[in-house]
């Protein structure tokens, strides 16, 4: 079984793929976070045809060969990793990546365009989202710094990735959306395992 989880930026994504994956016995796959792993190549000057990037079992991600997972999560390639995830030719090695990453194998896939071009064929396909401000306040906690500072990247960020022409954010027309504004982690989790079991119980049927 396949399940894509999309939504705008802060929304929960990780979050949910990760604990959904560990509930199932899926493969976890962040794709955003293989964005700011070619984010991270571009600022080491690396061209893009030397940039081999894979996943590991617990969602770890490799940057030619080097773990580089605590370098992924900061403002700095927020911005540099939405801008770069703009590019076609960026976007279409990273597709083709995450389409073999998922080959014959029961993964959560989380990001953009997991349920509109990368796996449409999904079981299950989930738009996760919540209130900007909201999505703000749970960045914000995480990051610190200024709140106003960190609403406005997200906007900006939100705004880049719908509007662009490659591949823009949008819900799949057969996505389930879930609004975790006033939801807990665990509530959200709870509330998509149901959903699968349901899918589940269609699909033997
Ligand atoms: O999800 P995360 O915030 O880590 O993603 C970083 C950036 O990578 C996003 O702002 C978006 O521009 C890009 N991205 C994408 N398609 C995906 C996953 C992420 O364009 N499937």
């Amino acid at each position: 079984m396949k399940i894509a989880i999309d939504g705008p930026a802060a929304a929960g994504k990780t979050t949910l793929a990760k604990r959904l994956a560990q509930a199932l016995g899926f493969l976890f796959v962040p794709t955003g976070a293989m964005y700011r792993a070619a984010a991270l190549a571009y600022r080491r000057g690396l061209p893009l045809e030397e940039v081999e990037i894979t996943v590991g079992e617990d969602g770890q991600i490799f940057l030619n060969g080097e773990d580089v997972t605590p370098l992924l999560s900061n403002p700095e390639l927020d911005e540099l990793s939405s801008r770069l995830a703009a590019d076609a030719r960026v976007r279409a090695r990273l597709v083709d990546l995450q389409r073999k990453i998922a080959a014959g194998r029961d993964v959560v896939m989380e990001g953009r365009d997991i349920g509109t071009v990368v796996l449409p064929d999904a079981e299950l396909k989930i738009f996760l989202w919540a209130t900007l401000e909201e999505r703000a306040r749970r960045r914000h906690r995480e990051q610190g710094g200024s709140f106003t500072e960190v609403l406005e990247a997200i906007r900006r960020r939100d705004e880049r990735d719908s509007t662009r022409s490659c591949s823009p954010l949008r819900p799949a027309p057969d996505a389930v959306v879930v609004d975790t504004t006033d939801k807990t982690p665990e509530e959200v989790l709870e509330m998509v395992l149901r959903l699968v079991e349901e899918r589940r119980a269609r699909l033997a049927n």
